[in-house]
């Protein structure tokens, strides 16, 4: 029996786990957290009977003890409560599927109680993988990808030295506007943005899909995960997505991982690896796919992945300035208050007045933090 703890389990990534969770007995749910869905918790909480639960608010925390009443389930709330559930003894596995970087300190605080880290939630290891990827190491836990594309590019490895690595290849779809040009993309509405082509998912990255700024948060995360230097990783828009991402090594051959895109094959080999288990669903089928395609990626039209080369290069704190301008500013264009070409715009204003602090501790990545977001939100009222 393996048991896992999912902090942000009413999300798109944390309900299909806990679909995998249902169709895996060997699987069981000790701890799940949510920031408000109380509703979705109560009923996650009937179904897998989870030891502990957590809440953000302390209000949503206590609509859901009186709910769970009947329940022999502990209900937590705020930071001190994902920390409880990150460093649960019971747990072996924790699944970050946490959006942005409040993700952090409840992944850290894992690592350092042991724990296998599945890891989703992105923005955690872009702003502190300088203390995060030690810290691990030293622990000897595995942090094991749950992104599709580095979960392709860690099976492509299986094997493999990795001192032989010539490139990665990691794969985009282009998101809902690829073609389109900068001028074409001055009227893009929320509802637009929000189309994604070929893959379902919380509202936070599909708008990170449209900007494209996920796949410079993408492009981070491999350096971190993977140990490669940034020139090694080239983004290749391939809009099938059916290539997950793709290894070169230094002989010219180069592994590939395919599939359908669905964010259950990544979540369950991170949970298994490195066994493989069955799993229902469609399968590629080549004679009806045709044709998949390639391009350059076009970063006039899409500043955000330029800029987040800028952040990696310039490294320290960087990255978390332009992960928490992004944030800051997804949040304000779902909620009306910017158009979307204003978000790179944002993620760039707030870098250029930004002194990078080489090693930032995690204390001053949270100041870096709210300095940005404060930063932003003036900019935006200055507009
Ligand atoms: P969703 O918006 O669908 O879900 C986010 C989850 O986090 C929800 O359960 C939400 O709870 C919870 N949450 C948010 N804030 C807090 C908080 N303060 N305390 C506790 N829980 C909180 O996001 P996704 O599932 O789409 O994405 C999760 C992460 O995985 C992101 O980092 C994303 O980049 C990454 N990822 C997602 C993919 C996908 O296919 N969706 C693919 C690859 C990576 P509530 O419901 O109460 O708001
Ligand atoms: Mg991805």
């Amino acid at each position: 029996m393996k048991k896992i703890a999912i902090l942000g389990s009413t999300g798109s990534i944390g309900t299909q786990t806990l679909e995998i969770v249902g169709a895996n007995p060997d699987l069981q749910v000790v701890a799940l957290a949510a920031n408000s869905s109380v509703e979705k918790m109560e009923a996650q909480a009937r179904t897998f009977s989870p030891m502990v639960v957590g809440m953000w608010t302390e209000e949503a925390a206590k609509d859901l003890r009186e709910r769970l009443a009947d329940l022999p389930v502990r209900v937590v709330c705020g930071m001190e409560g994902l920390l409880e559930i990150a460093t649960l003894p019971q747990a072996e596995v924790l699944v970050t599927a946490i959006v942005g970087m409040i993700g952090i300190k409840p992944t850290i605080a894992a690592i350092q109680a042991g724990k296998a880290i599945a890891l989703a939630n992105k923005e955690t290891l872009v702003t502190a993988g300088h203390l995060i990827i030690p810290l691990a190491k030293e622990r000897g836990v595995s942090i094991l990808p749950v992104d599709s594309e580095h979960s392709a590019i860690f099976q492509s490895l299986n094997g493999e030295n990795p001192d032989r690595i010539s490139k990665i290849l990691l794969t985009a779809s282009g998101g809902p506007f690829r073609g389109k040009t900068r001028q074409e993309l001055e009227e893009v509405r929320v509802e637009d943005a929000l189309k994604h082509p070929n893959w379902s998912m919380g509202k936070k990255i599909t708008i990170d899909s449209a900007t494209m700024v996920n796949k410079g948060l993408e492009v981070m995360e491999a350096k971190w995960l993977f140990g490669v230097d940034l020139p090694q990783i080239q983004v290749v828009v391939h809009p099938q997505s059916i290539i997950h991402s793709m290894v070169e090594y230094v002989d010219g051959a180069i592994m590939a991982q395919l599939g359908m895109p669905d964010m259950k094959l990544p979540i369950q080999y991170a949970l298994f690896y490195p066994d493989r288990r069955p799993m229902m669903g469609k399968r590629v089928d080549f004679f009806s796919l045709k044709q998949i395609t390639f391009e350059e990626p076009d970063l006039e039209a899409f500043p955000g992945l330029r800029l987040a080369y800028r952040a990696m290069e310039a490294g320290g704190s960087m990255p978390t300035v332009y992960n928490a301008a992004n944030e800051r500013a997804v949040s304000l264009f779902l909620n009306g208050r910017i158009r979307y070409l204003q978000i790179a715009e944002l993620i760039e204003a707030a870098m250029d007045r930004h002194q990078v602090i080489v090693h930032p501790s995690v204390e001053e990545i949270l100041m870096v933090q709210q300095w940005t977001e404060e930063l932003t939100d003036k900019e935006v009222l200055q507009c």
